[in-house]
């Protein structure tokens, strides 16, 4: 078996572990990422929001991605029983941006990758990690699985986890812990939409309820090329229910949410479906001796606010400076300067996905006399500014929320 020496071994070349690399190869680190397929490959959550463009362009990656005609994304928009309540970005609380994009992952996350590359980090595609030793302290050893069957090692100081939900250390450690929320289910493609409704808004992302089934939501994202991305998410014995092959499935279900269904009347659907079920989890802690946890590695709960991206850019972001300092021989505070500030974004949006699960939420959003403060605060939240503790809703305890959400409540329920 061959052995190497890295500074810093990277798990996976997603948003989280190629923002990683980026940051650490400019601080002249040897930076080695390991990704287990090979890019470009499909990846769901096509869904940016504004908070992403400060992250990328903090870490100077922008301009890697901004001539790739991403479809421009300026809000979002739920609508249940053809009744909508949209949100733009451009009337927001926090000062950022009004703007993002709506981007093809497999394209997305190949720029971000071979910007790493560019910037000096060493990416290996094909490569799995199977395990990692942290026996020996400051010195991580990996056992790496390669397409070709042969398998290597390599020595490493530091770790860093961006394998997705794959969570390839939370599950070697014994971190990974079940999510508290009910079980859901996800199944979504791409199709070309051919939609000629001249109402329809494709700068930004539509979410639809269901009329009969509250807790089953769908999406519909406008990417460029006349391409969208639709899925839904329900109770996993829900999506059972039909019969077929996936993509029938999916069809048989759209068909059931009225505003989904006429705009998607012409489309043409990919042969290829996803699924995942029960994808929400939690993770003890989110860094140790010899590594730190990024992105969906270091949890996950529901897409419903489109955060997945969001939190892979900041964990990154939020990383670099206590794995830069600790290499140097410092002992950096993880816990205020990393881990509690992830975990904190997490707890908001977490808040918000629980009082929409609840229900509660949709009154808010549907309120047609809100407050004009309060509703540019949402629209903060919305556009993933959850770390400026100047907003009620991000600094707030559950009960503010809880509070506006019993206000927002019709008087029946
Ligand atoms: C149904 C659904 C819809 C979503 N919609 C959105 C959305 O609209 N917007 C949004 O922001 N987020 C969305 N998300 C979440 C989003 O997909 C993730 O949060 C985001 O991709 C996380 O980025 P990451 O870099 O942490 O991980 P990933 O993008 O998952 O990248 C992890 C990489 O690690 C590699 N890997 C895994 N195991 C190994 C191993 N052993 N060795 C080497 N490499 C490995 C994988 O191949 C992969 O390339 C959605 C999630 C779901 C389930």
């Amino acid at each position: 078996m061959n052995s190497q020496h890295t500074d810093i071994a990277i798990i996976g070349a997603g948003p989280a572990g190629a923002t990683m690399a980026t940051l650490l190869a400019d601080r002249g680190w040897r930076v080695t990422v390991l990704e287990r397929s090979h890019f470009p490959r499909f990846a769901v959550g096509e869904s940016l929001l504004p908070r992403c463009m400060d992250a990328l362009a903090g870490a100077g990656m922008l301009q890697a991605v901004e001539n790739a005609g991403y479809q421009i994304k300026r809000g979002v928009t739920f609508s249940e029983n053809d009744r909508d309540a949209s949100f733009t970005f451009d009337d927001q609380f926090t000062p950022g941006w009004s703007w993002t994009w709506q981007v093809q992952r497999a394209d997305f996350d190949h720029r971000l990758a071979l910007e790493a590359e560019r910037r000096g980090a060493a990416l290996r595609f094909g490569q799995t990690v199977a395990s990692v030793d942290f026996a020996t302290p400051g010195a991580p050893q990996l056992t790496i699985a390669a397409d070709d069957g042969t398998r290597t090692e390599l020595a490493a100081r530091f770790v860093c986890d961006a394998s997705g939900s794959a969570r390839v250390l939370p599950r070697l450690l014994g971190l990974d812990r079940p999510g508290s929320a009910p079980s859901r289910a996800a199944l979504f493609t791409h199709v070309a939409d051919h939609i000629d409704d001249p109402d329809y808004q494709r700068d930004r992302i539509l979410i639809g309820i269901h009329p009969e089934q509250p807790d089953v939501w769908y999406w519909l994202i406008g990417l460029a090329d006349g391409r969208a991305s639709v899925g839904m998410i329900a109770p996993p014995e829900w999506l059972q229910a039909a019969d077929g092959p996936p993509v029938d499935r999916l069809r048989h279900f759209l068909a059931q949410e009225p505003r989904l269904a006429r705009l998607l009347a012409h489309a043409e659907f990919d042969s290829r479906v996803g699924q995942t079920e029960n994808y929400a989890y939690d993770i003890a802690a989110l860094h140790g001796r010899d590594y730190a946890l990024l992105g969906n590695a270091a949890g996950f709960v529901d897409p419903i606010f489109s955060s997945g991206v969001t939190i892979a850019l900041e964990s990154a972001l939020r990383a670099v400076e206590p794995i830069d300092a600790q290499l140097r021989g410092a002992a950096p505070d993880w816990q205020t300067r990393f881990e509690g500030p992830i975990r904190d974004g997490q707890r908001v949006f977490t808040r918000f996905i629980a009082a929409w699960y609840r229900g509660a939420l949709k009154h808010v959003l549907f309120n047609p006399a809100p407050d004009p403060a309060i509703r540019t605060m949402l629209s903060s939240i919305l556009a993933g500014y959850v770390w400026d503790t100047n907003n009620p809703y991000v600094a707030g305890p559950e009960r503010r929320l809880d509070t506006l959400c019993r206000l927002c409540a019709p008087a029946s329920s």
